[in-house]
């Protein structure tokens, strides 16, 4: 792994999508004195998603003619390209992520988890106690992602459900019928995919996203996710049940019991989904950012953390003011922004990213994306 003894101008945590892209956007600067961390290995979100579940965003090879595949995470590289599919599966595009690793030489180092991380005086460096020994930097970009970081709690019994992290694949579950909490991207991608295997799904959510229209797609079911929910409710193994929360889960002889906010119960005969969302990594550097609120922490106009100077966030988790960056193709448009800053402060050119923003990778204006516009 890294020396003890060094420090290193940056370090990454995380080397899946974000970890991964700004890792490239450091390279194309002419820094070389950094490390990206990973407790697992590359792609490692990716490789734990429900075998049936394929990417919302489409990929396209478009790089020719100036426009960047919605699903790539640095310039000149196309998951299209490289794995040849439209929607790619968790294992295929981690594959795509592995190629970025190996071509630009990224210094990745796996099965090196982050512990807790400190800024320590005198000179204000951060010290990062990992399971392979501490380590040092002038930067830390936390890029930990959401996918491992579920969203468990909410009500009373949420304990007794399967996450929707915790699948490795819908057709190996057994029974006939079941539950899900929540009916945004992830619980339909789960009801889909039960339904695909044969079996029924029942989907509860209060504020019924099936229904919401508007323009920005983070608020939104996906066209992909709308297309296949369509033809599973006509084929009659999906059932969408919006307008009342569900309050509790509990157990009921060997099945369970669901409680909706008007005092109804449904009985389920097998564990009900919990597709409730995720917390997000960033709640291990807890006390090192403030909070917007329990999933975002508040940021300068960088992405810095606006109590600890030197610490960034990149990746999904990323919010400023509405706008939120949960698709890689909104949130590797900051990953120039951040890298203008520590390159600033390390004094190094920061020419090459006049090449980010004429191919739509460094969104430093964020008027262009007001919730009128569908960007
Ligand atoms: C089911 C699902 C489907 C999605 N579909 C799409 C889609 O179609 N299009 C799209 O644009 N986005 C999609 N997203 C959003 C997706 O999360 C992000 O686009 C992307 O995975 C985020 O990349 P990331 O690098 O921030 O996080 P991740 O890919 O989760 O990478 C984080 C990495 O950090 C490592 N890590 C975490 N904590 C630590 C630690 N403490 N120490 C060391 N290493 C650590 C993990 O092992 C992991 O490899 C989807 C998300 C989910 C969950």
């Amino acid at each position: 792994m890294t020396n003890r003894t060094r420090t290193l101008d940056v370090v990454i945590v995380g080397a899946g999508a974000a970890g991964l892209g700004f890792g490239v956007t450091l390279r194309h600067l002419g820094i070389e004195n950094f490390a990206i961390l990973d407790r697992a290995a590359i792609g490692a979100s990716f490789l734990r998603w429900p075998r049936q579940t394929r990417f919302i965003t489409p990929s396209f090879a478009s790089n020719q003619f100036g426009h960047l595949d919605l699903n790539a995470v640095c310039l000149e590289t196309s998951p299209a390209y490289s794995i040849g599919v439209e929607h790619p599966t968790g294992v295929e595009y981690a594959a795509y992520l592995r190629g970025v690793a190996e071509h630009f030489e990224l210094p990745v180092a796996t099965g090196v988890d982050v512990l807790s991380v400190a800024r320590r005086a005198p000179h204000n460096r951060f010290r990062l106690e990992t399971s392979r020994g501490d380590v040092r930097a002038r930067f830390v970009v936390w890029a930990g992602g959401e996918m491992q970081y579920p969203r468990t709690g909410g009500f009373h019994g949420a304990d007794l459900c399967l996450h929707y992290s915790g699948v490795t694949s819908w057709n190996d579950l057994g029974g006939h019928e079941r539950c899900i909490v929540g009916g945004a991207e992830s619980g339909i991608d789960a009801a889909v995919a039960l339904a695909a295997a044969g079996r029924r799904a029942v989907v509860f959510d209060r504020d019924e996203p099936w229904n919401r229209h508007g323009s920005d797609p983070s608020q939104l079911l996906s066209p992909f996710t709308r297309m296949r929910l369509n033809s599973a409710v006509d084929s009659g193994r999906v059932t969408l049940r919006g307008g009342r929360a569900v309050t509790g889960v509990r157990r009921n002889g060997n099945g369970y019991r669901l409680a909706l906010e008007d005092g109804d119960v449904i009985d389920c005969a097998e564990k009900p989904i919990l597709a409730t969302g995720f917390v997000g990594s960033a709640r291990i550097v807890r006390s090192l950012f403030d909070w917007h609120d329990e999933y975002s922490p508040l940021l300068t106009e960088n992405d810095e953390s606006t109590i600890t100077r030197g610490l960034f966030l990149v990746g999904p988790q990323v919010r400023q003011g509405n706008l939120v960056f949960c698709f890689i193709y909104k949130f590797r448009q900051r990953f120039a922004v951040v890298a203008n800053q520590i390159a600033r402060r390390l004094r190094v050119s920061t020419e090459p990213l006049e090449w980010y923003r004429r191919h739509g990778m460094y969104l430093d204006d964020l008027s262009c994306c007001e919730d009128a516009c569908a960007c």
